[in-house]
This record gives C-alpha cells, sequence and structure tokens, in this order.
C-alpha cells in the first residue's frame, strides 16, 4: 500500500512528454501520501469533496494547485473562492453565476471548466449538448467577468469496453473544438480538455485529452 513511487515517476515523465497536465487524485487519502508526491514535484492535486480539501489545504504548503473536481454546491463555493486553482465540475449557469460572485468577493478571476454528460450512465453529473449552448448564449449575453472558462470536463462511461469509452471521449472532444469558437468564449483561454482517469488515460490522451486526473493508480486503491 502507500504512494506509487515508481508509477509516479514514469507516469509524469510520460505526461510531460505529451504536454498533459497530471492532476493527482488524492480522495481518501492521508496528507502525508499528498507530501509524498509534493516532494517529487507534483503540484496540481484535486479532490471531490470540500471539507476534505479545506482540511487537508490547510495543512500543507500554500503553492499546491487545488482542483476540485467533484460535484459542488452553490452554498460551499464561498469556503474555495480564496484559494481553489481550478473548478472541474461546473455543470449550471446558477452555480457558475455563485463561483463569480465569491471570486469577486475574494478579488479573484476563478477558473472553471464547464462538466459534460457524455458517459450513458444516468449517475453521472454535467450538461448535455443543449445545456452547454444555452449556457454558453447566456454568457455571451451577460458575461461573468470573475470567472474564466478554461475548458471541458468529462467522465467515461464505467465499462470494461473501450470502444464505447473511445466514442465517448471522441463526442466530448469535437464538443470541445465545436465551443472553442463561440463567441462568448476566448480561444486563448478555452484550451483545456479534461479527461482520462487511472483506467482509461491512455484512451483520453489520444483522443486529444489534454489533462487527466489519476488517482488510485498512484495512490492505491480506495476503500
Ligand atoms: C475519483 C475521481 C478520479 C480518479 O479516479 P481513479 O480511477 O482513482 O484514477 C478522476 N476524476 C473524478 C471526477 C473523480 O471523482
Amino acid at each position: 500500500m502507500g504512494v506509487n513511487i515508481e508509477v509516479y515517476r514514469q507516469l509524469s515523465e510520460e505526461l510531460k512528454q505529451k504536454q498533459v497536465t497530471l492532476v493527482a487524485v488524492s480522495k481518501t487519502k492521508p496528507v502525508d501520501d499528498i507530501r509524498v508526491l509534493y516532494e517529487l514535484g507534483q503540484r496540481d492535486f484535486g479532490e471531490n469533496y470540500v471539507q476534505e480539501l479545506l482540511d487537508k489545504h490547510s495543512q500543507l504548503p500554500t503553492d499546491l494547485r487545488w482542483h476540485f473536481i467533484g460535484h459542488l454546491q452553490s452554498n460551499k463555493v464561498k469556503f474555495l473562492a480564496p484559494f481553489v486553482h481550478l473548478i472541474q465540475g461546473v455543470d449550471s449557469l446558477k452555480l457558475l453565476k455563485e463561483i463569480n460572485r465569491q471570486a469577486a468577493r475574494a478579488s479573484r478571476r476563478i477558473s472553471c471548466l464547464l462538466q459534460v454528460h457524455i458517459a450513458r450512465e444516468e449517475t453521472k453529473f454535467g450538461l448535455d449538448e443543449q445545456e452547454l449552448t444555452e449556457l454558453l448564449h447566456s454568457l455571451g449575453r451577460e458575461p461573468l467577468e470573475h470567472t474564466r472558462i478554461c475548458g471541458l470536463m468529462g467522465m467515461a462511461s464505467f465499462t470494461d469496453n473501450p470502444d464505447q469509452v473511445r466514442s465517448e471521449f471522441r463526442q466530448l472532444r469535437a464538443l470541445f473544438e465545436r465551443s472553442r469558437t463561440d463567441p462568448s468564449l476566448d480561444p486563448a483561454v478555452f484550451t483545456t480538455l479534461s479527461m482520462g482517469m487511472s483506467g482509461d488515460y491512455r484512451l483520453a490522451i489520444n483522443e486529444g485529452s489534454n489533462l487527466v486526473r489519476v488517482g488510485s493508480l498512484l495512490f492505491g486503491a480506495r476503500n
């Protein structure tokens, strides 16, 4: 058990060469495990519960870049607003407006990814294509000056079938390319495509991902 240092070394080298950002997903894992990767140079870490992220943030160096990758409730945004690096799971205009409001209070501009539902499963959060289009229209009419829309995030179905996973990633990539040209977005900023986890990151990179969220491969299985 514990952190898989050799796997980390190889993975971070491989991803660096491919210019893919590695977010180490540390949810449920102790701060000591995070420190191990921090000492090796890792700075981007992902968590999906606000309280857990706050606890860890308070115990770790301030140059860690915290990615919120879970489903964020509007009433919790204020806790993350002062320091969060990237909110990856934005799936409604309501949430985005609250992020904008809290970012303004913290005198920041908060980077966000819009989460798109690509999996066939019902359980995964995210916007469908039409909701994404509508959200971008709203942003065109009413820009949110304290947010920065940096790209899209998605999760493929939990399945052993690589063809299905590949086709879902391909669909997200296509949507990403189409969205980039939307007048409400800045193509110089809208550059991040977050897809791929421990089990499917290679497939994701082959389909154009430039940010992967990898947990169990680095930190070991979660309970
Ligand atoms: C837990 C989680 C991951 C990491 O999953 P692993 O399979 O452990 O790599 C990635 N993305 C999201 C949104 C997660 O919740």
